[in-house]
């Protein structure tokens, strides 16, 4: 399934405007930009942001209904186009392609489990504010500050497990990696997987997926 994008010829440059930036750990940061008309996607899709010649995809935070449009962006030093993102002052104009990708929710008999690393939240996070309800949602990081959206997801997600691997014993936190958690902590029965960030971690738990949910459907969103 596609967006449909009256009047735009696919793949063309759109025009947005920086509104502006909140940051929600020491390196990553939620960007809200101008929505250009006739702009449409399907929650879960991404965009293609062009700095300097060079373009890198970003996956949407918000809801296809809202008035704007959302990111959520990791900094990365000697990067290009992340860096920009995280210093442009509101007003700066962006360009990009898009919508791109097929990384969108497909109901199904299936329980969905949801599992992202650092910023592979974002396309999770347009998912469940476009409706999609009762997911299980891990979401792996190495420090409990970046966990970002944790009271949102806790209460739209059916279940959400948080995985720390730096520090843990904290109440609610699971202490390690997602692999580990999904091991010690889901039944052994088919689901539809869904995996956003990390390409370690896409790869790991579909190896695990094979041995202990075997029959389970998995869509993956590679972000490195
Ligand atoms: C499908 C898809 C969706 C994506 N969605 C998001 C998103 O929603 N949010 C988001 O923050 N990013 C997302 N990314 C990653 C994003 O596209 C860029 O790769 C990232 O922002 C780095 O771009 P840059 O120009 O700043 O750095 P680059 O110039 O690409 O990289 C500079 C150096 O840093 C290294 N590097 C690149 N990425 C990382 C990293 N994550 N951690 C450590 N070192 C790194 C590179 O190998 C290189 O050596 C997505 C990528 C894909 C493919």
């Amino acid at each position: 399934m596609k967006a449909v994008q009256p009047g735009r010829r696919p793949g063309a440059e759109l025009h947005a405007t920086l509104l502006n930036r909140h940051w929600l750990s020491s390196t990553a940061f939620e960007i809200e930009l101008t929505k250009p008309r006739l702009f449409d996607f399907i929650p879960g899709q991404r965009i293609a942001v062009s700095h300097r010649g060079k373009e890198r995809d970003y996956s949407l935070i918000s809801a296809p209904a809202d008035k704007s449009l959302g990111l959520c962006v990791k900094r990365v030093e000697e990067g290009v186009v992340s860096p920009f993102l995280a210093e442009a002052e509101a007003g700066t104009p962006l360009y990009f392609t898009g919508p791109h990708g097929y990384f969108t929710f497909k109901p199904s008999q299936r329980h969905p489990v949801f599992v992202a690393t650092g910023t592979g939240i974002a396309p999770f996070l347009s998912m469940a504010r476009s409706g999609v309800k009762g997911f299980t949602l891990l979401h792996g990081v190495r420090d409990p500050s970046e966990l970002y959206y944790e009271p949102y997801l806790r209460s739209a997600s059916g279940r959400y497990i948080p995985c720390v691997t730096q520090r843990g014993g904290e109440k609610d936190l699971f202490p390690g990696r997602v692999t580990q958690a999904l091991e010690e902590r889901m039944l052994r029965k088919p689901y539809d997987f869904y995996l956003s960030g990390r390409r370690e971690m896409i790869r790991d738990v579909v190896f695990l997926v094979d041995d202990l949910f075997p029959g389970s459907l998995v869509y993956l969103e590679s972000f490195t």
